[in-house]
């Protein structure tokens, strides 16, 4: 794929279908390469809407809208930025030659269902997996649980992401309530759930994971270090890279993130997480595309994760390199409310090796992500540190 002017007929046009914080940080890193960039979201004004050449609102679990936006903008390549798209829509798309969608419609369909990728990572890949079972009704979750999965079990709407509708159970008592919550988290209420065995790690990782052509023209896959992160509720707060990890772990990590990555195929960068206690490693899940956790590689890398993308999707070569130990701390907006100032970034940024991004989203409510701090240092340790000092100097209020 040859770049080309952007606004002209030689551009290389990229719709992104979802374009929070991660998606405007791709759209970036293509304006950087000269890409026409195309944003979607469901909502106006999303952060990637207000850096790309052109915006759209549409309801992208709507397959008649996507195809109708596709049909409008001609975009070279598709970019699913989130999971909750019409993917049956991006197959026929990728069937009809229209366009390409990274990394894989078959990838975006995969992922957007935990059924989907637990069962082709456990089943067809034979990947360490927590023990889990899918239950469609509350009996079937009760069998499940009695049946072998025991407590604590955590459980999770099969349509979900970022710990929504997730809870771990601890005792019978609590199982129709967790059912319930599950119920009314997923992101369209399919009514199934997935309930897994409580895997008592260690710690967790991101092991980010791109598939990329080399000079000669064949994909080649690369890894970042590892994105060590602490999860409160199922959605991340802190990040840091390197973990630290065995080596025997390193290498079991990056076996699987190898081959899940590679069964999905395509082109781009793949967010594989892990769970590890001591040299056993299990896997979680993957998404097919920047991962939140990654943030902190706008700090660490030589080319941070979205740059990566931005690369790989282009058919262009990258570069892993860790450039500073470093870590990230998200900002939440703490209220609800539209319009919001941000008082303290002054005092943040006057932390040591800081940087801060405030994402331009329209409203705030209290555990919506509305910045991220980014440090670096000499160890993670102390990188944490300087991330969170500067994070808890931010604190949003409604304008
Ligand atoms: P997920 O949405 O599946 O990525 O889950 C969010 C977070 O919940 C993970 O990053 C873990 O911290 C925790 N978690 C999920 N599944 C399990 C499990 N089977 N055992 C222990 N912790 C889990």
């Amino acid at each position: 794929m040859e770049l080309g002017t952007p606004l002209s007929s030689a551009a290389v046009r990229v719709l992104l279908l979802g374009s929070g914080e991660l998606g405007k940080e791709v759209i970036v890193a293509l304006q950087r390469l000269g890409c026409e960039t195309i944003a979607a979201d469901r909502y106006e004004n999303a952060p990637g809407h207000q850096v790309a050449h052109r915006a759209h609102v549409l309801d992208m679990t709507d397959p008649v809208a996507i195809r109708r936006l596709v049909e409008l903008e001609k975009p070279h390549l598709i970019v699913p930025e989130i999971e909750a798209i019409a993917t049956d829509e991006l197959v026929r798309i990728e069937a009809d030659g229209i366009c390409e969608v990274i990394p894989t419609a078959r990838a975006a369909q995969l992922t957007m269902n935990r059924e989907g990728i637990r069962r082709l990572a456990a089943e067809t890949l034979g990947l360490a997996t927590s023990p889990y079972k899918f239950a469609s009704s509350l009996d079937e979750l009760r069998a499940a649980v009695d049946g072998g999965i025991g407590y604590p079990c955590v459980i999770k709407p099969t349509m979900s992401s970022s710990g929504k509708g997730q809870s771990v159970v601890r005792l019978p008592d609590a199982l129709a309530a967790a059912w319930e919550y599950a119920a009314k988290g997923g992101r369209v209420d399919s009514g199934r759930v997935i309930v897994e065995g409580f895997v008592d790690f260690d710690y967790e990782i991101t092991m980010l994971t791109v598939r990329a052509k080399s000079v000669s023209g064949e994909v080649e896959t690369s890894f970042c270090e590892p994105v060590g992160h602490v999860q409160v509720s199922g959605d991340y707060v802190e990040s840091w890279q390197p973990q630290a990890m065995n080596p025997l772990a390193l290498e079991r990590a990056r076996g699987i993130a190898h081959k899940v990555t590679e069964a999905l195929g395509g082109r781009g960068i793949f967010g594989v997480e892990l769970f590890v206690k001591g040299d056993m490693v299990w896997f979680s899940e993957v998404s097919p595309r920047p991962h939140d956790t990654g943030l902190v590689t706008l700090g660490t890398q030589r080319l941070s994760e979205f740059e990566l993308h931005a690369r790989a999707i282009l058919g262009l070569p990258v570069d892993t390199t860790l450039r500073r130990p470093g870590a990230s701390a998200v900002i939440y907006g703490g209220v609800e409310a539209g319009a919001m100032k941000f008082p303290g970034v002054a005092e943040a940024l006057a932390v040591p090796e800081t940087d801060i991004r405030l994402f331009g989203k329209p409203e705030s409510f209290a555990k919506r992500r509305m910045g991220v701090v980014v440090a670096t240092a000499d160890t993670v340790d102390q990188a944490r540190e300087r991330a969170n000092t500067a994070a808890a100097k931010v604190v949003p209020r409604a304008a």
